[in-house]
């Protein structure tokens, strides 16, 4: 029977989103926690895009060292040939890749002016496909925009000849949120049975259903005999109404009814991870998290009527259908009410070190973070250095740095100049 696989889709479709955007280091520190969770796949970003190129490339720098592994970093472009050998000229080192094309009338006929037709885009997509495989990737994923507003023959033909081409998975987009649980079930199940891809679902949430749409398009493509693999993102953020919340999803794929213990994620997640993930891509984002928000939310455990509190406080299943230390909740987070010694862009020495000597917990050697680890500098040269880098990750954050971010500048501090290098590139 299939499994259900998680790609993140934060660093792609939550960058994208309007109004709002990351650091390089918020990036990657986004990239370090998916995979200390245990999360199968990051689409990590945009090599076609030239400021993204030394993100990418450190990341995957990251990769090769062991930090960020075992997760999958792939990248996103147009399924357009003279974007995949753009994105390989200025990302080498790739080796897993979507291509995306639009699939539906309304796209073809908005985008192109009626002047394509299906087997013209499936031709184009091929191509595409095709020059990526000499590029010599490991996954190609192609993605149909605007799958469920697309003919469903249509659909399966496309999948089909991405299939004859190498094509490792389909993504069905939801691009507009237009499904529902049991349109995306038919679609996902009919793709997994005549397609004979695993199926990718890209859900959104125009009419407030990515998740629910993402469990029903999962069932689908396993009960058509495929795996499945669920985009998310990180607090549901993503264009316009946003995704399919990461962790909304694999409580609904873990705890929901009927569904746990059935339909299975393939891989082992550490969901305790939740909170800690939340929470910085909340800061990061400039996003509040919503009080109701599922297991992250500052309700999601909290009880005030007289029946629930009492219910709750005989038996907490009375009320709550899994518990928050799973989500990594329950530690009392301290705030600084008196003097607050910061990092920022015009930080000097001893303040650095005096932020850094209170910092306890480190990034271990497989990109755990850990604990116990605490920071010292060799000399004062070293502590220099860092600082220096500090404060270039200040003015590109325009916000003070979190502890994580400042442990992995004195850790990486390589790697964190080339993700800190924002100048516009010389020439190719
Ligand atoms: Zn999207």
């Amino acid at each position: 029977m299939g499994k259900i696989y998680i790609i993140d889709v934060t660093n792609r479709d939550g960058v994208q989103t309007a109004k709002l955007g990351l650091s390089k280091l918020e990036k990657t520190l986004i990239n370090v926690y998916l995979n200390e969770m245990g999360v199968f796949q990051s689409e990590f970003g945009f090599p076609t895009t030239r400021h993204e190129q030394l993100y990418l490339q450190a990341n995957l720098e990251l990769a090769e060292m062991g930090v960020l592994k075992p997760i999958h970093l792939s990248g996103w472009v147009r399924a357009v040939v003279d974007d995949v050998e753009l994105a390989f000229k200025r990302i080498p080192q790739l080796k897993h890749m979507n291509l995306s094309m639009s699939t539906s009338n309304q796209m073809i006929n908005g985008k192109f002016r009626g002047g394509k037709s299906i087997d013209d885009i499936i031709g184009k997509m091929t191509e595409a496909v095709d020059a990526a495989a000499s590029c010599g990737l490991e996954t190609i994923g192609v993605n149909a925009e605007d799958a469920s507003r697309t003919d469903l023959k249509n659909l399966i033909k496309f999948g089909k000849a991405a299939k004859e081409h190498g094509a490792a998975r389909l993504r069905y987009c939801d691009t507009l949120g237009y499904d529902n649980p049991f349109t995306i079930y038919d679609a996902a199940k009919a793709l997994a049975e005549n397609v004979g891809l695993p199926v990718e679902l890209h859900c959104h949430g125009d009419l407030g259903m990515a998740v629910a749409n993402s469990l029903a398009g999962a069932k689908g493509a396993i009960d058509g005999g495929q795996d499945a693999y669920i985009n998310t993102t990180i607090n549901g953020i993503g264009e316009r109404a946003g995704n399919a919340d990461l962790v909304a999803v694999i409580l609904a794929i873990m705890k929901s009814k009927d569904f746990a213990g059935k339909y299975c994620l393939g891989q082992d997640i550490d969901l305790s991870i939740s909170y800690k993930i939340a929470k910085f891509a909340s800061y990061a984002f400039k996003v509040p998290i919503p009080i109701n928000q599922p297991g992250v939310g500052a309700n999601a455990f909290a009880h005030a009527s007289g029946i629930h509190a009492d219910g709750v406080l005989k038996d907490k299943g009375t009320y709550e259908l899994y518990d928050f230390t799973e989500l990594g909740r329950g530690e009392p987070e301290q705030v600084e009410t008196g003097r607050e010694i910061c990092t920022g862009q015009y930080s000097g020495i001893s303040g650095f070190r005096h932020v850094m000597g209170q910092i306890i917990g480190g990034i271990a050697a497989d990109g755990h973070i850990d604990g116990d680890m605490s920071i010292s500098f060799h000399n004062d040269k070293e502590a220099e250095e860092i600082l220096e880098l500090v404060r270039y990750a200040n003015v590109e954050a325009q916000k003070p740095l979190v502890e994580e971010e400042l442990v992995f500048i004195a850790k990486y501090p390589d790697i964190a100049r080339k993700l800190l290098t924002l100048r516009p590139l010389d020439g190719e």
